[in-house]
Order: C-alpha cells, then structure tokens, then sequence
C-alpha cells in the first residue's frame, strides 16, 4: 500500500518527527491497518511507516529505506533494544525493554518484570503484526508469563479494544520485584501503568541516599511506596500521602516485605499540605511525584497551578537546609516550565532555593532526538537556603 504525502508531511518526516498527522496525508483512500509505504507529490519514495486508518496520528515512521519490514527486522529492532538494556547494569529486575518510536519499533511497550513481560500495543498499525511480534519476544526473551495491557485509553482513538490479560505462560499476576536491594510487589494486571513506575528507578535511588540523617520525610503521591521505601531506608521517619485506599494498603505491604516503618495517610495531598503547614509540621526531605496535572497542552494552564501550589506549600513545610524533590512525568510541562514554576513557588513561599540535580527518566526509557514526546519525565533535586 501506497500514502502521498503533502509537503508539510514530508517536512515533519525529515526533520525526524515519527509521527504523521490525518491532515499530511494528500488523499484519504480506505486503506486496512498495517504497514504502508510512503511517497512525496513527486512520487518520490520517503520511508515506510504503520498506517492507522481512524487516529490523528495516522502514521508512524519505521524507516527510510525500502527494505523488506519482515520477521527477521523486528527480531533485529528487539534485540538490539534487548543488547541496550544488558549492558546498562540497570540495578534493578524489572525494567523497560522496549520504548517504542525510541526503539525503533512505533507504539510497542515491552516491561520486564522478573521473569514475567508485560507489553503493550498502542495502534491500529502496529496491532496488525502483533503476532509476528509476540512470537519473536516469546522466542527472544522466554516469558515465564506474557501479560497484555491494552486497557490504556489511547487505543480508543485507534479504534481498538481495550482488555488487560495473560497470553502466554502460567503463574501468579503479582510478582515480587527488586529494586536496588528492596522488593517490591506488582499487579501485573491491575497495577498503573504496566504494573509499576519503573521510570522514576534512578531518582528514587538518588530520593535515598539524599534522606540519608534526615529525621523528619515526606512523600507525597506515593501510589505503592516505592520513594517512601527507599527514603526509609536512610531517613528517621517518613510519612506516606496517597488518595488511594488501595494503594495505601500496598505501601504497608511493601514496607512490612522491608522491615521498614512508613506513616500512611490515605487522604488528598493539598488537602494534607494545607493541614500540615495549619499543624505547623516541618521536614527535612519531601518528595513530590504527582500525576501527569496537563494530559494535553490545552491544560497547562490548570496544571501550572497545581504544580505551583504543591510546590509552594511543600516549600513552606521545609526546615532550612531541607531538600524537595519535585517531579513532572507530563511532556507538555517543559523542564523549563517546571523550573520556572518552581521558581514562582519559592518567590511566593519566600524561601531562595539551589538545584541540586536534574533528574529524568531511567535509561532504559531512552529519549528518541526529534520526538519530544519521549522526553517526558523531570524530577529537580532542590535545597532550601
Ligand atoms: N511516586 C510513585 C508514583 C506516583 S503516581 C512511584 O514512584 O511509584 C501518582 C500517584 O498520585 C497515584 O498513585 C495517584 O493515586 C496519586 N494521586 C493523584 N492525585 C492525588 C491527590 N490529589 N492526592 C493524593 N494522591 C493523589
């Protein structure tokens, strides 16, 4: 199957940008799902890309050239993702293997967890070799267990169902992880994500030895504790915040499978901010990691308010000398933005502020140059003057 592209279109694809929009198409033919070539109005051939006939985005560059897009090129694409990863000395058993457009293979997510795999497919396009793909990770890395996690919205506007379950294997959907000497359980089929933060590994590592002789921690948007563990493991006493109830059960869990003490309050974290700072509570080290507040960039309005006013509030409970640790995992959020925010927050909060450290996704989510979607995640290590 043939696509012309408009000269925007074309554009976007050579600068690098893998995605191609419904409007940089030149004719909208009814093509089925899968695999298409690419041409400019000169009938000049571009690349080949996955075609999905009903999203926006309806193309998702694969490559230039025009080489054959069979069996034996995926398993090439997942086994130089798999060769990256090896070498890393990731400290930990679950990790990211596969980090679409980044690695080559567009809109497929591969999480290893132990010796469970968790994957996802995220388009019409890609769906349609989900096959020749399942069978290439079964034969490459042997999954005791392959779970699917396909209940991720994104696949309503691909026009694909949503479902989460085992396809191949046998075995318990919780499994128990390590990360960096703790362990950690994960809800194959329930937990966010595809079971768990994974790209937030380094920076919790760094959270750690940061609450070293710390007395008094916060973590706040704690989902099943895995910053609150690694900061018990250094700091005096480390209180938990998470809205949910279930979550809240599980950073018990995790800190009794630690031997480590965690306060956990199951309640909204402005809420408690606000009460705390009432309390006149103060901490050495707080930790903010909360949800993506701009899910597009129509919000970002909203969203800066809200990172403004946890981060204000946060900076208002801190001892002097105290550290914040202040995420965004929202990509319409530039670092910038979020410094700048920051910055506003400490204006306001009267306190002069040092970064420390700038910190981002763990490697094993490597950032594709050209896409800044897959630049998402930002975590600052500040101190308080
Ligand atoms: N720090 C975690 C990931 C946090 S994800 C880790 O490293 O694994 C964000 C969490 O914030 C989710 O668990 C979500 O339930 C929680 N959350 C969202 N809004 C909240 C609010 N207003 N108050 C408290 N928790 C909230």
């Amino acid at each position: 199957m043939q696509i012309i592209l408009t000269s925007p279109g074309k554009k976007r694809i050579r600068w690098g940008h893998p995605w191609i929009f419904k409007s940089d198409l030149q004719e909208h033919r009814k093509i089925p799902a899968g695999i298409v070539e690419l041409y400019d109005l000169q009938k000049k051939f571009l690349g080949q890309a996955f075609y999905s006939p009903h999203s926006e985005i309806a193309l998702r560059w694969i490559t230039s050239k025009k080489e054959s897009l069979d069996r034996e090129f995926w398993r090439e694409k997942l086994m130089a993702a798999k060769r990256l990863r090896e070498s890393m000395e990731i400290p930990s058993n679950a990790y990211r293997v596969v980090f679409g457009e980044s690695d080559g293979i567009p809109s497929f997510i591969l999480d290893k967890y132990d010796h469970a795999y968790v994957f996802q497919t995220l388009s019409a396009g890609l769906e349609a070799m989900r096959d020749l793909l399942l069978e290439e990770v079964k034969s490459i890395f042997a999954p005791v267990l392959l779970v699917e996690r396909n209940d991720v919205s994104v696949r309503t506007l691909e026009r694909l169902p949503l479902t989460a379950q085992v396809v191949a294997g046998e075995g318990n959907t919780r499994v128990e992880i390590e990360e960096a000497g703790l362990l950690f359980e994960v809800d194959l089929l329930e937990g966010q994500k595809t079971g768990a933060f994974l790209d937030q590994r380094d920076n919790r590592i760094l959270a750690g030895k940061l609450a070293e002789k710390k007395e008094k921690v916060l973590d706040i948007f704690s989902y099943q504790g895995w910053f609150a563990c690694h900061l018990a493991m250094s700091a005096g006493e480390v209180t938990a915040v998470e809205q949910s109830e279930k979550a809240c059960a599980h950073i018990q869990e995790n800190a009794q499978r630690n031997n480590l003490k965690i306060n956990v309050l199951a309640a909204n974290a402005f809420d408690v901010l606000r009460s705390m700072a009432d309390q006149k509570q103060s901490f050495d080290l707080i930790n903010l990691d909360p949800p993506a507040f701009a899910k597009s960039r129509k919000q970002i309005g909203q969203a800066l308010k809200g990172y403004k006013e946890i981060n204000l509030r946060a900076l208002k409970l801190l001892k002097k000398e105290g550290i914040l640790i202040s995420s965004s995992c929202s990509h319409h959020l530039s670092l910038n933005e979020l410094m700048s925010v920051v910055h506003e927050a400490a204006l306001d909060a009267k306190r002069e502020i040092q970064v420390l450290r700038i910190g981002t996704q763990s490697a094993d989510h490597p950032v594709k140059l050209g896409f800044p979607e897959s630049n998402y995640l930002k975590c600052l290590f500040l101190r308080v003057l």
